[in-house]
């Protein structure tokens, strides 16, 4: 069973934590966008808290999405994983996945500008970027987004919105505060050079009071929400 009481306190809780760091910052907290990641998650809590007004669900594994999509319970979906290009197609002819989090090459860019063309739709991106150049993460590196945005630019079935970064785990949120600057520094960077991107994805259960403080619009959070995650 469910535990509904335990789910509302979650979200709860963690409305009164974005509001408190937002306004620490004096930002407005409808700039920031919460996407409930529902990996290792079971259905029923899925849809209590779209009950509850959740928009987007995360998943980090295509298959996992897919399984959870033949459902067809009504949800949208962002894609926050490491993406193989042979998966691409798959989450390019799903209208309701309206964001890939994790554009970490060039190849991936090429195939799904590819896919996005065989299917007629603009796909919505973000870069991912590795600013702690972490071996366990994927991402480019900081020195490689100049390139690869000169690169795919004009690949006009890819529309580029942002940059997200994964930052290492840490007891101490404000260790991790260097990664979310260094992302926003670079936003801005790549925007003074002509490009206009809004998003920037950063922040998990564990650290986004800090990444809203440092700009986040997007926070990612799962176990905050649901609570551990279990197999299903
Ligand atoms: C699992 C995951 C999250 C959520 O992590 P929590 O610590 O449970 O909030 C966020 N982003 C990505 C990319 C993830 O894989």
């Amino acid at each position: 069973m469910v535990d509904c009481n335990q789910l509302q306190d979650n979200l709860a809780q963690v409305k009164v934590r974005i509001s408190r760091a937002a306004s620490s910052v004096d930002r407005d907290v409808e700039e920031i966008k919460l996407i409930a990641v529902s990996k290792g998650q079971t259905r029923e809590k899925i849809l209590f808290f779209k009950k509850q007004g959740i928009k987007i669900f995360g998943e980090n594994r295509v298959q996992e999405l897919l399984e959870k999509e033949e459902h067809n319970d009504g949800l949208s979906w962002h894609f926050i994983g490491h993406l193989q290009r042979n998966k691409v197609k798959y989450l390019v002819r799903m209208n309701n996945c309206k964001l890939i989090h994790s554009l970490d090459s060039y190849r991936l860019a090429k195939e799904i500008h590819k896919r996005a063309g065989k299917e007629k739709r603009v796909m919505p991106v973000l870069i991912q970027v590795n600013t702690a150049n972490d071996d366990n993460k994927f991402g480019l590196s900081s020195r490689e987004l100049p390139d690869l945005l000169e690169k795919i630019h004009n690949f006009k079935y890819l529309d580029i919105r942002g940059l997200m970064t994964i930052a290492p785990y840490s007891s101490d949120p404000e260790e991790v505060r260097p990664f979310f600057r260094d992302l926003r520094l670079l936003k801005e960077k790549i925007n003074q050079q002509g490009f206009d991107v809004k998003e920037l994805s950063m922040g998990m259960s564990n650290d986004f009071e800090v990444a809203i403080e440092e700009g986040a619009t997007i926070i990612r959070i799962g176990s905050a929400l649901f609570g551990e995650r279990g197999g299903i």
